[in-house]
């Protein structure tokens, strides 16, 4: 019976391996060094915050695996052989395998910061790092200060979850405005508002120098680097962003980039090995898409291809209209299709902001045949599969304006702004045909 060995049991592996079970009797073999079982990991922040407990994390029951034949190994491959067909494990164990699927996922990263590894210091990403938060902070006695370096996604999570038990916090964020890298102007000063409203020192246009040590190894300050000034803290979470977790394949012959190299098919260089979710490169970037995306529903499509592919169904990932979702402390931002930081050539941004503060969107569309391009939602929630279907039919900026209310989530529940948005459209020269 041919054998599937799937490295890594994050969104992307578990979905493959889900997969080729429900098409074909193949031997599946899923490898983890983190954790025996699959968990949601863009959960882990509700399990510091209170608001779930660890097993609620967990999609399956225990014995979904055994159920539906899914051998779980836990074990750090730290060697792969193509010419051999096998890996191996930290350990000195090897395991033979027909085809292999690569799902490792992502680390954070790390730029050579002078203390970086001290006690104290960690990232989020792994059950390893939330069990070392709580460690870390467990409350405001032990955690006088935390320190988070890194205005992205995880960085807002680290800084809210400290929040939560009433630590203080210092965000650094080396740009002059929050996440200003993938959102315009207007959003990014709401959200710099909205953090600075929770008492959050929000430290603008500032890069962390060094962090310095106490007596027994731990963090004691961070040291800015324009101004050297130094923040007593006793936690530092490092949160500048994440990059493929491939370090192990290096010397094996599969290609690598930034992360390992695939064609459509999610095939590597090698005919029976492939890659997947945050790890996989594609050779050519799909659309305006980054030829390597660290998203949760990017991932889970590419474990639906690579088992049809395995399963001799040969299929090309096509992940359709980009989208994403996130959550600012109190506001929920979702964003559909394309708006960039900035419109691009011969495309404009009509952004709208409630008089609150707190809720706005950004419509991007071309300026000559007024084709809608995207939408960002701030405090407003709206159906993705409106907006998707939108993209698909090319509508005009106009037809969305006037069809908003077709789009919004809960409409019974929630204020609707669609009159004021539109009038406010309809009222600013600059948007006129
Ligand atoms: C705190 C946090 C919040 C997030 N929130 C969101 C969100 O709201 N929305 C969103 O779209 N995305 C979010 N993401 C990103 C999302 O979680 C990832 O895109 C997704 O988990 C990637 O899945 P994956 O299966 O590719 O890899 P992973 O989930 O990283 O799984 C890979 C697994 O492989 C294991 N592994 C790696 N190398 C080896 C080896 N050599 N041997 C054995 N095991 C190995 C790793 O330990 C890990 O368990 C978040 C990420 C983090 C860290």
């Amino acid at each position: 019976m041919e054998h599937i060995v799937i490295i890594g049991n994050g969104v992307a592996g578990i979905t493959a391996a889900r997969h080729i079970r429900k098409l074909s009797d193949k031997k599946i073999t899923i490898i983890s060094a983190e954790t025996e079982f699959f968990f949601s990991r863009t959960a882990l922040m509700y399990v510091y915050m209170g608001h779930m407990k660890w097993d609620h994390l967990k999609p399956y029951e225990d014995w979904f695996w055994k159920k539906n034949r899914l051998e779980l190994k836990t074990g750090y491959v730290s060697r792969v052989n193509p010419e051999a067909n096998e890996l191996e494990f930290d350990s000195g164990e090897k395991m033979g395998y027909d085809k292999l699927i690569v799902a490792s996922g992502s680390i954070s990263n790390k730029f050579g910061w002078p203390g970086q590894d001290l006690k104290g210091v960690q990232g989020l990403y792994s059950k390893q790092d939330l069990d070392m938060l709580e460690e870390n902070a467990p409350d405001n006695k032990v955690c006088k200060r935390a320190v988070i370096v890194g205005g992205g996604l995880i960085g807002i999570e680290m800084v809210e979850m400290l929040r939560t038990r009433d630590i203080p916090v210092t965000f650094l964020v080396r740009e002059s405005s929050f996440w200003d890298i993938v959102l315009p102007p207007g959003e990014s000063d709401l959200i710099n508002r909205h953090i600075r409203e929770h008492h959050i020192d929000l430290r603008l246009n500032t890069n962390l120098k060094e962090i310095l040590a106490d007596e027994n190894g731990r963090v004691r300050a961070v040291v800015l680097a324009e101004t050297g000034e130094e923040i007593e803290c006793s936690v530092v979470g490092l949160t500048p962003g994440v990059s493929p977790n491939i370090k192990f394949l290096e010397g094996s012959g599969i290609q690598l980039g930034r992360g390992v190299k695939v064609n459509r098919n999610l095939e590597t260089n090698f005919k029976n090995i492939y890659a997947i979710g945050d790890c996989a490169e594609q050779h050519e970037a799909i659309g305006n898409r980054k030829p390597i995306e660290a998203v949760w529903y990017t991932a889970r499509m590419m474990g639906e291809v690579v088992a049809q592919n395995i399963c001799d169904n040969p299929m090309k990932y096509n992940p359709g209209n980009w989208f994403n979702s996130a959550k600012f402390l109190d506001i929920e931002y979702q964003n559909y299709g394309w708006v960039f930081p900035e419109p691009g050539e011969g495309e404009a941004h009509f952004y709208w902001e409630h008089k609150n503060g707190k809720k706005c969107i950004n419509i991007s569309y071309e300026k000559a045949s007024r084709k809608f391009l995207g939408i960002n939602n701030f405090g407003i929630r709206m159906r993705h599969e409106v907006f998707d279907g939108w993209l698909n039919e090319e509508k005009s900026v106009d037809y969305v304006i006037e069809n908003l209310r077709k789009a919004n989530f809960d409409s019974e529940f929630y204020d609707r702004h669609e009159e004021e948005i539109r009038n406010s459209f309809k009222e600013t020269p600059k948007y006129k045909i």
